[in-house]
């Protein structure tokens, strides 16, 4: 539904100037029936509410007020750019204009909007009405005399200001069920910048609201190889107790690292159908406002990045929408404030070690609040090193201010503390001899300077055990870290060493104990890694020393640095822009070519993008009717561009993944079909299984006259209404059309 990107140029002689106002207002904002907010911790972001009079817009139908959904709700590709009202099931009632202004367009959108007729107001900003059985009549001819000064049967025309004004409270259109869902009304606020605003902004569009949210669930995340939750490389889920508003978590989860938190929070409102997640989220610390996630507006060309303020992962696995409470570097959504990249992230850097009391504050907009409230314990980030040469076990810490004592732990009942060292002795290097604990499990453990514990190492040393046996591995990609799962059949008898080498550069992995047998090992990857890296396990069975290696071929993508990926055969590249993706990410190509249908395979393929990266085919014949596809949530096409000589060029995709070369020579097919007693009068079926139709270019004409077409979307097919064909008196009907790559087809009926 990109119908609108570039028809309205952003207006960057005054965006200076408006970021300056909007810096300055952000501090005044705050909803007016807010009962009892406290004035000092509300949340804000970039947003400027005096753009437009909130009291002049009226409510636009007379369909009744039930919501079914809310502004920035879920949608697979998009956030929800406006509020769905109910119509009971049934189509025609009044759609009013919500102010003064003049019709600014009307369009058709087959699986999207349906009919969609946009004003525009006397402040700049628009309002739109979608979903539509039909604009009022003076309107439609009006749209269809535009077509045809147009020389277009179908799509979209606009007014200028003036041509066709309206007062508020005008009929102006009547509900429908064209495009996507049931019968019901969608209607959108958009700023001048055509950028979708959210209408509960104003009190004459919001829904009666005395629910407070309801806050299901927090997850944290650790969010990079050297982070840790409970001693983990894995998210934690929490669930609240409590009948809310006022929910707890009694658990105390100790974080290490970079630390991410989400929730998944639901807004109901009275009569409401939906369950929105709420307009406003806030994540305290000690009382103190550390980040806050405001949906007010967002930028039409961000839309997509739904899939980056919620994570995509847990929402394909149906774990539900968690939005995220911290920034990622790509994510460009203004919601949040603080809106440097990193905010939100706890970690011991930005909120110092101990315990720290977090509330997560979940907000309608009618100013109805919930919240959850836990501690969490930052943990000092110790590092040791440790080396086994034959039965002697020695210990080096790395990071001395951090750490009070360094512990051997024997697993017994109870466990016993075999030996220990203070900090100025473990940082000189210690040793002990391991022959007196063979056959038990020993425990490497430090104790940090606010006395968390963390364990390094499980183990069990001593000669070698009659199974002692192989390594079972599995290897895992999340994002730019490489996981290693790492099980022995029997105990290891040294923790293993995980270490990552590539252009001369190495770095050890973290490893986390599991338990004797078990480990994960988490390897970094970092800017400027391109090609094969190589990865070496070493671990002891017994008295042996093993190596086991493996080997990645991958380049890592950054936000700030973009990066490019090219095949092994050299004849497909991919290149990153800045801000492709939203966080670093490892990217791999795999070739399928055959010869007649060039393609690649680019993983990681489940990770949505923050843009789309520009795909290139070397493509030396002179035939230019190719172009690029790529599976994305949907099939996309590629428009043809030729920058690279010698190559098919294309920005597609939201995912990575399956990227063709498709050779397309042949126009539309195009089937036309009479049906003098239907409401269709005449039905036109246009299908191109290739590049796809370009509906825009579709032309019927009678006789040379130029005839507006409707489109079905239940047949799939588009048609001419019997009250416009009785309009016209020829002989012959004709269709003329074009595919997405310019094949032109036409098909011609006699009338009588
Ligand atoms: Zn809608």
């Amino acid at each position: 539904m990109k119908v609108f990107a570039g028809m309205f140029p952003a207006r960057i002689a005054t965006a200076s100037i408006t970021l300056l106002i909007v810096a300055f207002a952000v501090f005044f904002y705050r909803p007016e029936s807010s009962p009892g907010e406290d004035t000092k911790s509300e949340g804000t972001a970039i947003y400027d509410s005096s753009e437009t009079d909130w009291d002049d817009y009226l409510w636009p139908t007379d369909a009744g007020t039930v919501r079914t959904s809310d502004f920035a709700e879920f949608r697979r590709t998009h956030f929800h750019a406006g509020l769905d009202v109910s119509t009971g099931g049934r189509t025609g009632y009044n759609v009013f204009a919500m102010r003064d202004g003049w019709v600014h367009s009307l369009n058709f959108q087959p699986g999207g909007y349906g009919w969609i007729l946009i004003l525009r107001h006397h402040d700049g900003y628009y309002t739109s009405y979608a979903h539509l059985r039909s604009a009022t009549d003076s309107i439609m001819q009006s749209y269809y005399d535009k077509l045809r000064l147009l020389g277009k049967s179908y799509g979209l025309a606009t007014w200028e200001r003036g041509e066709f004004p309206v007062t508020r409270g005008d009929i102006i259109a009547y509900t429908g069920d064209t495009g996507a869902g049931p019968p019901h009304l969608h209607f959108e606020i958009r700023d001048k910048d055509f950028n979708p605003v959210n209408p509960g902004l104003s009190r004459n569009l919001r829904p009666v609201d005395s629910l407070p949210p309801e806050i299901r669930q927090l997850m944290l995340v650790p969010l990079d190889a050297s982070s840790s939750i409970n001693e983990s490389w894995s998210n934690l889920l929490l669930t609240p107790v409590g009948s809310g508003p006022l929910y707890s978590i009694g658990a105390m989860p100790v974080i290490r690292g970079n630390v991410g938190v989400m929730v998944r929070a639901h807004d109901r409102a009275n009569g409401a159908t939906d369950y929105p997640s709420p307009y406003r989220l806030r994540l305290l610390v000690d009382g103190r406002e550390y980040f806050t996630s405001t949906m007010m507006r967002f930028a039409d060309s961000l839309a997509w990045h739904i899939r980056i303020d919620r994570d995509h992962s847990l929402m394909q696995a149906m774990k539900g929408e968690f939005r995220k409470l911290y920034r990622e570097e790509g994510n460009r959504l203004d919601f949040y404030v603080p809106r440097d990249i990193g905010a939100g992230v706890l970690s011991a850097e930005s909120i110092g070690i101990g315990r720290k009391h977090l509330s997560v504050i979940a907000e309608d907009i009618a100013g109805n609040r919930a919240s959850a409230t836990f501690t969490v314990m930052l943990a000092a980030d110790v590092r040791i090193q440790h080396e086994v040469s034959g039965n002697d076990l020695r210990l080096k810490l790395l990071t001395p201010d951090l750490c009070d004592e360094l512990r051997v732990v024997q697993d017994a009942k109870p466990n016993v503390v075999v030996t220990s060292w203070n900090s100025d002795q473990a940082v000189q290097g210690v040793s002990m001899d391991m022959r007196r604990y063979h056959g038990s499990t020993l425990r490497i453990v430090t104790i940090d300077t606010v006395g968390n514990e963390q364990i390094h190492a499980r183990f069990r040393p001593g000669p070698a055990s009659r199974t002692a046996g192989r390594l079972y591995t599995r290897r895992e990609i999340i994002f730019d870290e490489i996981v290693y799962d790492l099980r022995m059949s029997s105990p290891f008898t040294e923790p293993p060493v995980v270490r990552i080498s590539q252009g001369g550069r190495v770095a050890r992995g973290r490893v986390f104990a599991l338990d004797a047998s078990r480990y994960r090992a988490v390897l970094p990857t970092w800017a400027g890694f391109s090609g094969l890296a190589r990865i070496e396990v070493e671990y002891n069975i017994g008295l042996k020393h093993i190596q086991w290696t493996d080997s990645l071929h991958g380049v890592h993508i950054t936000p700030h640095l973009g990066g490019q990926i090219v095949s092994d055969d050299g004849q497909f590249v991919l290149s990153f822009s800045p801000f492709d993706v939203y966080r670093p990410m490892l990217c791999f190509i795999e070739t399928l070519s055959s010869d007649t249908e060039p393609s690649y395979r680019v993983t990681p393929d489940d990770v949505p993008l923050s843009g789309r990266p520009l795909a290139a085919f070397r493509w030396t014949e002179s035939d230019r009717r190719v172009l690029i596809q790529v599976d994305s949530p949907m099939r996309s096409y590629a428009d043809e561009g030729h920058p690279l000589s010698h190559a098919i060029t294309a920005r597609v995709g939201r995912f990575l993944g399956r990227y063709r070369l498709l050779r397309d020579t042949s126009g539309p097919d195009i089937r036309i079909e009479l049906a003098r007693r239907s409401r269709e009068a005449i039905r036109v079926a246009i299908g191109d299984s290739v590049s796809g139709v370009e509906s825009a270019s579709i032309v019927a004409m009678i006789d040379d006259m130029i005839v507006p077409l409707h489109y079905s979307e239940r047949r799939a097919q588009w048609y001419v209404p019997s009250a416009i064909l009785e309009r016209y008196d020829g002989r012959e009907f004709s269709v003329h059309v074009k595919d997405r790559l310019g094949n032109e087809s036409s098909e011609t009926r006699k009338l009588r």
